[in-house]
């Protein structure tokens, strides 16, 4: 074979990962092409919210706020038990820094504003308007958020993108890498072949992968439902695990079980296919004792983890107050419940229903015991004003204490974020299962493994982790092909 080359970098999906990572290494003046499998360029991150999670920021200096790295670095490896890559992982905390920064200087605003989610919102999610919020249990708060979502951001790369002469071929699926002597030398689409100096992988995670590949890979995601079910979620639809194949290809350490992130939320199997996350406020979540594990209002950075432990035996448990009073108000993807849309549901069997709380509980399969004391409890609390386990805010909270009373399945089963795929280094190289560097080939976002780990830090986790190791990427790949 001729070592003559189409292109320097070829980038695999035109995400947040494929764009910054084709944007830097084009800087350093590489010819690059992105091939992209669908009819447009964004992937998941242009359907997020666009939180993205950096400590030490001009948007935290300008609201008061005083952060640091070490601060994020060591906030981040305990969520995640110092279990994530230290190197790893400390570059990734310090770079989200100057990420954002180059974000704001291609257009991206993040409004001067401290947000806060809604009192007592149950559904996980982020602030309307944008700001800075807290995106997980992090002082000083880290989640930056553009007014305009995560659209912004892939639109503001697109633009700088086609400044910098860099190809886009939309509708095309990679589905092979040339792998020759070990070394990634291009690859196919189409049945066409191209030929390269370097391939990074930007193509996504697992979400929307085969059964067998999520069984695998993303076991949890199974745990939370019922036998017979499939996991679900709002990924684009390009997350098909091609990025796992590939580098299984070329050699790579495959890694990232049930890394990412599958948010607690009611399971309504029957409803209409729309996320219907807003359930009653006025609500208790139980376990299989019938007893509270967590306030309601855990942030999804903690919440997961938590139902996992119970076993994914959780229902959360409301009145028919509540659902008189229940708000058909949603925000962005998350929908709204109504007094009727809880009626249908029971209707479906998603909801069941009873007219005593002991009545309730046998249906669930938890203790009637338990139950009655955690309600009364919930009820005293609300009397008192104080939750005097969890510490809820009880402001504007009702007792449940009107039957017929309701209970719907709670778990882990909305499945967002997938991170399966070849270990990297903190240059964003694949490494194979020696640990050493496949030359040729990168990767970043969810199809890089490493930085998402079981324990999603709080919203802006993902969109952090996209468009701070596609930089790290592009930038590694300047320097190895370039020398700058
Ligand atoms: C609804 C929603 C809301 C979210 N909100 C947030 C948030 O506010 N903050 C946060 O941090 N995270 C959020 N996340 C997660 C975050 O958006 C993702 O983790 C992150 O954007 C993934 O970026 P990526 O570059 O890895 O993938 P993507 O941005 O999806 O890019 C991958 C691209 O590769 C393409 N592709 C796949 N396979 C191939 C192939 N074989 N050939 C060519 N192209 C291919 C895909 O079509 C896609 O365009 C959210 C996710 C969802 C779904």
């Amino acid at each position: 074979m001729s070592d003559e080359v189409d292109y320097d970098v070829i980038v695999i999906g035109a995400g947040g990962s494929g764009l910054a990572g084709a944007i830097w290494a084009a800087e350093a003046g590489c010819k690059v092409i992105i091939l992209e499998s669908e009819d447009r360029v964004g992937g998941s991150t242009a359907l997020s919210d666009g939180v993205f999670n950096a400590a030490d920021t001009s948007l935290q200096r300008k609201l008061g706020f005083t952060d640091s790295i070490d601060e994020y670095y060591d906030y981040y490896m305990t969520l995640n038990a110092w279990r994530q890559p230290a190197a790893l992982i400390r570059t990734f905390c310090d770079e989200a820094t100057p990420t954002v920064e180059w974000l704001i200087s291609l257009g991206v605003n993040y409004p001067e504003r401290v947000a806060k989610k809604p009192k007592q919102t149950v559904v996980v999610g982020s602030v309307d308007g944008g700001g800075l919020y807290a995106a997980g249990v992090e002082y000083p708060p880290r989640g930056h958020c553009p007014a305009e979502g995560g659209s912004i951001y892939t639109s503001l790369m697109d633009n700088r993108r086609a400044v910098l002469g860099v190809e886009l071929v939309l509708n095309t699926r990679v589905q092979q890498l040339i792998v020759e002597d070990g070394a990634v030398k291009g690859v196919v689409a189409d049945g066409q072949t191209l030929r390269s100096r370097a391939v990074l992988l930007a193509c996504g995670g697992i979400s929307h992968a085969d059964p067998e590949m999520i069984h695998t890979w993303f076991p949890d995601a199974y745990e939370t439902l019922p036998p017979g079910y499939h996991p679900t979620g709002p990924a684009g639809p390009g997350h098909r695990g091609d990025g796992v194949h590939m580098a299984r290809q070329a050699g790579a350490d495959i890694i990232g079980k049930n890394c990412g992130l599958a948010t607690s939320g009611p399971f309504l199997p029957n409803a209409p296919p729309i996320w219907h996350g807003y359930n009653p406020s006025s609500v208790v979540y139980v376990n299989v004792k019938g007893q509270r594990f967590a306030p309601e209002t855990a942030p999804y950075a903690v919440m997961p983890g938590l139902v996992k432990a119970q076993g994914y035996n959780c229902w959360g448990v409301f009145d028919e107050a509540a659902r008189l009073r229940s708000d058909p108000t949603g925000s962005g993807y998350a929908h709204g419940w109504d007094p009727q849309f809880v009626l249908d549901s029971v209707a479906r069997g998603d909801i069941l229903q009873a007219d005593t709380i002991e009545e309730l509980a046998v249906k669930c399969g938890t203790r009637p015991g338990g139950l009655r004391t955690t309600i009364d409890q919930f009820n005293e609390d609300m009397v008192t004003g104080h939750d005097r386990w969890f510490l809820r805010d009880m402001e504007a909270l009702h007792p449940i204490a009107q039957g017929p009373f309701y209970a719907f399945r709670y778990g882990n089963s909305t499945f967002v974020v997938a991170s399966v795929g070849p270990r990297i280094d903190s240059g964003a190289h694949a490494l194979d299962e020696d640990g050493q560097i496949i030359p040729g080939l990168y990767a970043a976002g969810e199809a890089g493994a490493g930085v998402l780990g079981e324990r999603y830090v709080g919203g802006g986790n993902g969109v952090a982790n996209a468009i701070t190791m596609g930089r790290v990427a592009g930038m590694t790949i300047g320097k190895d092909l370039m020398g700058k």
